[in-house]
């Protein structure tokens, strides 16, 4: 039972991400947050929230998730900003086991866009 993100509830806050940094490293350090927030520069109020997983990547545009599949998938991360450190080099998600209180990004986000069901 992995993270789910409602990209349409996102106000693109980045307190997932922090959380998530903060959960790998003991410090707010984004490049290790396997939970990320995206903007495209094309398109303004534009943005999203990719998320590594184990075999995948979960990218949640507010248009609709995409679901794609590393090793079969290239480098991508959405069309996100390309100074950030790939995805797919960074670790993935561990539901936070190591939490007696459960994903750390599910507490922190204001709006109820990541969740489990
Ligand atoms: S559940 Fe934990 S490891 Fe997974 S994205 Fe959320 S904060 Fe990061
Ligand atoms: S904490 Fe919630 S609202 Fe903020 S960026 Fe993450 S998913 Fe979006």
């Amino acid at each position: 039972m992995g993270i789910k993100i409602d990209p349409l509830k996102c106000i693109a806050c980045m307190a997932c991400e922090l959380a998530c940094g903060y959960h790998r490293d003991d410090a707010f350090a984004l490049l290790s947050s396997c939970v990320v927030v995206y903007r495209t520069r094309e398109r303004k109020d534009y943005f999203g929230v990719v998320l590594k997983e184990e075999d995948s990547l979960v990218i949640a545009r507010p248009e609709g998730l995409e679901v794609k599949k590393i090793g079969a998938a290239e480098e991508d991360s959405g069309g996100g900003d390309a100074s950030a450190k790939p995805m797919l080099l960074r670790e993935a998600c561990d539901l936070c086991e190591d939490r007696d209180d459960g994903p750390l990004c599910i507490q922190v986000c204001p709006v109820e866009a990541v969740y489990q069901d």
